[in-house]
């Protein structure tokens, strides 16, 4: 014997009711089947506001029963034809004008119980299971239909009852042995039966609640000792979050009771929970099998999975919950608080989700359902009325708009860990915590969290713990210059190679020139960027795009600036209170006061983000991060020598007499390896900020005016205009040739020297000999030499080309990949 349940979706039409019948067909084969079907799609829901709609005056309840009218008369047809012999049409008429009379009477009176509610929702049911019925015996299968509310009995509570197990069970067997098992009953091998529905003592319908008809299914396996129940749905089986809310799910092959019941207490609709507990007294195996898919395993249920390694088996969350905390000092050491406060809760019916307590004993506090608060609230409030009025605790607290995320599976118990990793992802992810419950059991971790980020929740725990997931990183870039534009062809090119290599899955969601925006939530194909960006009717304000950015809570979102604008900067606070990593290119935000430099690194160490901006000194060069990494490992910095301008050095190498200083100048800026205005690099003061940027990464809080700048450039080519600067460089060659010459005929070359000693930073032009570190630098060449406390007598050194939109994407593009790795 099998019961097998089929949910809304498969008996949603006529379409889906021939699949069902297909898989029927070939169960009746094999086995007796009690086959307990849902109403079609949507119909509870339909009735529900037929009833409420007709409860409230509004006559447009009568069109609305029109219209599931017409959707059970097409299904039968479709199904049956015009001509079919059944009566089923009639019946079909019949119940709808019952519905019609009770709805007119609801109307009259304004009046709606949950005892008629009962009743009119019953219909969804006992149709669809007419029509299939119909169905069968129109392909010559025999089958009988039995009213499920003459066998399951219930108590009274309408819309929620309780069954009641001995008279069920007893009525069952005697039925299904008299229709089974007597050799003289003409069908012996296929009941039907409207799940959902029961009756109480007085033969008045009852329901089991909102998605009751598994439960049926599961009261008549347990009853009949089925061999397995199966629960046909519209997914292949349990998955290791809600298919809707994660893309990259896993679907589980097993699963223990216990799991399946953590997991759809908590949300994942798949199985409605109680179903659970007949089956398993029994031993029965469920299987969730897919009516659109038969040939996929599905989900097995049972008591044990043997040899399973999985930790984690699922992620889930239920939406609409209230938190409730009772406070005040007359709580601590006074035995009876909880026990009054579920008491109360308990006799309003107002169902417990979840709990916790300090140990301080302060405070308690409890989650339900959402609809109960203002119950919840007045109920409590009046059983410590008194202790309220003596200002011994306070009011009840209520907040509202939360969800609780649960983390689950039985192998937890036996490792560690599991919630520190839990509670770092969510809290690098900028998600907050209002509250934490974990059983003893330690089948389930369960947090609350703010409604709007249960998706980003779910999603960063479902990729920290189902590792083959990738993780997919967010990125939003602002500016699409020389250096934007090489790190866009290069995430391009690189993307397959990261995601298969590193499990990242870049993509670019958000992207902006100094005009206009772009956003994509499904990433932007970077093939044509330029044209979306021009096509684009968005125009870049930056707060709004900061606003965006925060208010589309992607997980793992970054956000990149590659521009040189003192505007963009502005926005890195809000983003990294908001968790998001900044990675800037653009180095006036490390450059600084230096109140403002620390206040970003602060903000970033807090909220768990990352503030990277590797390429503000040596464009690709690992200079920053060989810097930290030796101040974190306990080295002290104690003398820097730099050539850190790509620009000037490769004017210095390039100038040799054969050309004008300012034609060389010129070149460099064309081969684009100056700032966009090249007199920020020729006055010494990129690299001041450059040096500026190491002090303090070294530890020492200097101010940009702290920078000695011994500049080589005659004032007056710093006023005007970019051209004005070309045009009076032309007008200094003889002086620039004086220093090149002098330098010269000393057998010197000039350079351009940063310089950190003990705290003390400067910059200038130097003449250096050959035997110089730094005599060999060629073409835009940046070289950087450590003295630490370890590296003390020989510097280490880090060197290479320092300029260039190749180098720099790439050092971006590496920023990238650390903030998205941590
Ligand atoms: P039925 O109408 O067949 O009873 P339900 O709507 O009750 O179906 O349950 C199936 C739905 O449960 C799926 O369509 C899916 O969207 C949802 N669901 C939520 N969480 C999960 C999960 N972890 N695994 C599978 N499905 C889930
Ligand atoms: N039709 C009922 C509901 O929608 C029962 C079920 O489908 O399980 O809740
Ligand atoms: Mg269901």
């Amino acid at each position: 014997m099998k019961v097998l349940k089929f949910g809304g979706s498969s008996v949603g039409s006529a379409e889906n009711i021939e699949k069902v019948v297909e898989i029927v067909g070939k169960a009746v084969e094999k086995d007796t089947c009690a086959v307990v079907l849902s109403a079609m799609q949507g119909t509870t829901d339909a009735l529900i506001d037929v009833a409420k709609t007709a409860e409230r005056g509004d006559d447009a309840f009568r069109s609305k029963i029109r219209e599931i009218e017409t959707k059970h008369l097409a299904a039968t047809r479709k199904l049956l034809g015009e001509n079919s012999q059944d009566g089923v049409f009639d019946f079909v008429e019949n119940r709808i004008n019952e519905l019609r009379s009770i709805c007119e009477g609801v109307y009259l009176l304004r009046e709606l119980s949950l005892r008629t509610l009962d009743r009119i929702v019953s219909l969804g049911e006992i149709l669809s299971t007419k029509i299939v019925s119909a169905k069968f015996n129109s392909l010559g299968i025999e089958n009988v239909w039995k009213d499920s509310r003459q066998i399951i009995r219930t108590d009274s509570n309408y819309g929620f009852a309780a069954v009641d197990f001995a008279v069920t069970n007893k009525q069952i067997k005697n039925y299904f042995s008299e229709q089974i098992q007597n050799p003289k009953s003409k069908i012996q091998n296929l009941v039907i039966l409207p799940g959902f529905i029961a009756s109480d003592a007085d033969g008045i319908t009852t329901t089991l609640g909102r998605g009751g008809s598994d439960y049926t299914g599961a009261i008549l396996a347990a009853a009949l000792d089925a061999e397995v129940l199966e629960i046909w749905t519209d997914v292949s089986g349990m998955m290791t979050a809600d298919p809707r809310i994660v893309r990259n799910i896993r679907q589980i092959p097993r699963i223990t009771y216990r799991e399946a019941m953590e997991l759809s207490h908590f949300g994942a609709k798949v199985i409605y929970p109680p179903t659970i507990q007949p089956v398993l007294q029994k031993n029965i195996p469920i299987f969730i099998k897919n009516t659109f898919a038969p040939e996929d395993y599905g989900t097995l249920i049972e008591a044990e999975v043997l040899g399973e390694k999985e930790i984690i088996r699922g992620i889930t969350s239920i939406d609409k919950i209230s938190v409730l905390s009772l406070e005040g000092s007359g709580m601590v050491g006074i035995p009876g608080f909880s026990k009054r406060l579920f008491d109360a809760l308990s006799r309003a019916a107002i169902n417990v989700i979840l709990i916790t307590q300090s140990s301080s004993e302060h405070s308690i506090c409890v989650a339900v359902e959402e609809k109960f608060d203002a119950l919840a609230k007045t109920v409590v409030d009046k059983e410590f009325e008194y202790e309220i009025a003596v200002g011994r605790i306070d009011p009840l607290q209520i907040e509202n708009g939360l969800s609780i995320l649960a983390l689950v599976g039985d192998n937890m118990r036996n490792h560690t860990g599991i919630s520190g990793k839990m509670f770092a992802a969510l809290g690098g992810q900028g998600v907050n915590i209002r509250a934490i419950a974990q059983g003893s059991s330690e089948r389930n971790i369960s947090a609350i969290i703010e409604s709007k980020d249960v998706r980003k929740a779910v999603n960063t725990l479902h990729e920290e713990f189902f590792s083959d997931g990738k993780r997919q990183i967010n990125l939003f870039i602002v500016g699409v210059g020389t250096v934007g534009s090489k790190l866009l062809a290069q995430l391009e090119q690189q993307k397959d190679h990261i995601s298969e290599q590193m499990n990242l899955n870049l993509r670019v969601v958000g992207l902006a020139n100094s005009k206009k925006l772009v956003f994509d939530e499904e990433g932007i194909d970077l093939s044509n960027y330029k044209l979306q960006i021009s096509n684009s009717e968005q125009s870049l304000d930056l707060q709004n795009l900061a606003d965006l950015i925060i208010e589309k809570n992607l997980r793992n979102s970054i956000f990149v600036d590659v521009t040189a604008s003192g505007k963009v900067v502005g926005i890195y606070p809000k983003l990294l209170q908001k968790s998001i990593s900044v990675i800037a290119c653009n180095k006036i935000a490390a450059s600084s006061e230096y109140e403002n430099y620390q206040k970003l690194k602060d903000l970033a160490r807090e909220y768990s983000a990352n503030f990277l901006f590797e390429t503000n000194v040596g464009a690709g060069l690992p200079i920053i991060n060989t810097l930290n990494d030796l101040t974190r490992s306990g080295d002290k910095i104690n003398r820097i020598d730099a050539v850190l301008s790509g620009t000037l050095n490769f004017v210095f190498n390039n100038y040799d007499g054969s050309r004008t200083f300012s034609s060389v100048v010129k070149q460099a800026q064309d081969e684009g390896y100056t700032e966009p205005d090249p007199r920020l690099d020729l006055s010494g003061t990129d690299v001041a900020r450059k040096i500026l940027i190491l002090a303090r990464e070294a530890g020492f809080p200097l101010e940009m005016s702290d920078i000695e700048n011994k500049g080589f450039l005659p004032e007056s080519c710093l006023q005007g205009s970019v051209e004005d600067f070309y045009n009076e460089m032309e007008k200094y060659e003889s002086y620039f040739r004086e220093l090149l010459e002098t330098a010269k005929s000393n057998k010197l070359s000039l350079k351009y020297i940063a310089s950190f000693d003990h705290g003390k930073a400067s910059v200038g032009l130097q003449s250096i000999d050959a035997a110089h570190n730094f005599a060999n630098l060629s073409g835009k060449d940046n070289a950087v030499l450590f003295y630490t406390n370890r590296y003390a007598d020989l510097p280490l050194v880090v060197k290479g080309a320092g300029a260039g939109a190749d180098v720099t994407a790439a050092g971006v593009f590496a920023d990238i990949i650390r903030a998205a790795k941590i």
